[in-house]
């Protein structure tokens, strides 16, 4: 009998892979195939969201109607109700056929996820198909001035005025909010003994009279982070997830979600988006380009050496990763153990970003100017980029307390 369930159940699975083959081909618009990078920078979605052509504009429509944005949420939030093993094979069939994934952000990964846990009903059907469809990009409220690996300390003050929350303060760090529609903010409600206790978690659109954003200029020139100002906002209470005072919970849960999108973004050699058509990989491509080949390998025997354990360690990391997925889409969520990923996967990023620049040599020198190819400009700062694993979603030294008291069991 059992074997004939399976049976069964493995035929269902290879219709739905032959069925969502045929789909996949009949709507991702051709411009689309293989794109990667820095080629895909629109998708984030929201009303600025500025795509990379037309056929991913198109794309991110066609998937946020089927609700494959987001394959395994509900479909009375907008999400596809595909089963784990249907979510992996959509997954699968993209990757074979070289298709971007339509649609990326702190909306899928890190507050969907949260409100799936903890929102309430009127606040997952307002929130949830916005995200699916793109319409809304997040960012996110956490740390303070004084307030980041100490992040409980946090001082933005919300006081109750009827219905509405009138707050006042000032976050720091905001990746992108000058580019989000909403903001999902810690917020001080009261004093108690305990710090964690007295913060509460709030969904704020960036829109509302008194929130203004002013982007860091970086030395690259960029800014990717903003200081958020919130000069007596008001907020509904309705905006509130969870509890009143009890926001420490869903933020740690939150935490975890986003220890494990980080992890998950470099456990990219089983997971990561399509390759482009003749690549062998970034590094391998690199290695071959700067230091040669001789009868198909890398000349020099060290570097070979050293790019094969990258090669493998990301390979193994990104199947360690896959397990961890399964396991989360069959409704185990993520704890503690996401800290043993972040800081693995930092590590891991930022030695093989090390390694790359090692391979280009003089060619990882460059900052701007003619005198550099757009790649070896783009590893100089994708190396700086990399410095910032050890810092964003709490630092390294952080995880390891988390790793030492909640996972080891050692004393404080
Ligand atoms: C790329 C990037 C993106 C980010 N995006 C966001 C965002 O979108 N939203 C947001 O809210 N924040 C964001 N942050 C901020 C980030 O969460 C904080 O920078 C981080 O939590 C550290 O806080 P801090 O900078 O105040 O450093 P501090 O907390 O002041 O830490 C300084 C140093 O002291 C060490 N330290 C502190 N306490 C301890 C301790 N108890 N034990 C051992 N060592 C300790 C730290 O490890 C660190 O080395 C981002 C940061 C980066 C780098």
């Amino acid at each position: 009998m059992a074997t004939t369930a399976a049976t069964l159940e493995s035929s269902d699975l290879e219709r739905f892979r032959s069925e969502t083959a045929d789909w996949l081909r009949e709507h991702a618009p051709p411009s689309i195939v293989g794109l990667t990078g820095t080629e895909l920078d629109g998708n984030w979605g929201g009303r600025r969201a500025v795509f990379a052509n037309d056929g991913m504009k198109q794309w991110l429509e066609v998937m946020g109607e089927k609700g494959w944005t987001a394959p395994d949420w509900p479909v009375e939030y907008g999400g596809g109700g595909l089963s784990p093993a249907e979510a992996k094979v959509l997954a699968q069939e993209m990757r074979g056929q070289r298709l971007p994934a339509p649609l990326i952000g702190f909306g899928l990964t890190m507050i969907g996820p949260t409100l799936l846990r903890f929102g309430n009903e009127e606040q997952k059907r307002e929130h949830l198909s916005r995200v699916c469809r793109g319409e809304i990009r997040w960012c996110q409220g956490y740390s303070e001035p004084d307030s980041g690996s100490d992040l409980a300390s946090l001082k933005t003050k919300a006081v109750r005025d009827g219905d509405d929350f009138i707050i006042s303060g000032q976050k720091v760090w905001t990746s992108y909010a000058d580019e989000a529609d909403w903001i999902f903010a810690l917020v001080r409600t009261s004093t108690l003994d305990k710090k964690q206790d007295g913060i509460t978690f709030l969904l704020i659109d960036m829109d509302s009279p008194g929130v203004s954003v002013k982007p860091i200029l970086l030395i690259s020139g960029k800014s990717p982070f903003c200081e958020t100002f919130f000069d007596e906002v008001r907020v509904p209470v309705r905006n509130v997830v969870h509890e009143i005072d009890a926001g420490w919970t869903v933020a740690k849960a939150l935490l975890g979600h986003e220890r494990s999108m980080i992890a998950d973004a470099f456990g990219g050699a089983t997971a990561g988006p399509p390759k482009k058509k003749g690549s062998r990989g970034r590094l391998v491509d690199l290695a071959a380009h700067y230091v040669g080949e001789r009868d198909g390998q890398i000349a020099d025997a060290v570097l070979r050496d050293q790019v094969a354990q990258s090669e493998m360690d990301t390979r193994c990391f990104g199947l360690t990763v896959q397990r961890a997925r399964d396991a989360a889409k069959a409704g185990h969520q993520p704890g503690p153990e996401s800290s043993l990923f972040k800081i693995y996967a930092t590590e891991l990023n930022q030695e093989r970003h090390e390694l790359m620049v090692r391979l280009a040599g003089p060619g990882a020198l460059g900052w701007e100017g003619p005198g550099f190819a757009d790649e070896e400009l783009k590893l100089t700062r994708d190396w700086l980029r990399s410095r910032g694993n050890s810092i964003e979603g709490g630092t390294s030294e952080i995880q390891l307390n988390i790793i030492a008291k909640h996972v080891l069991g050692l004393p404080d």
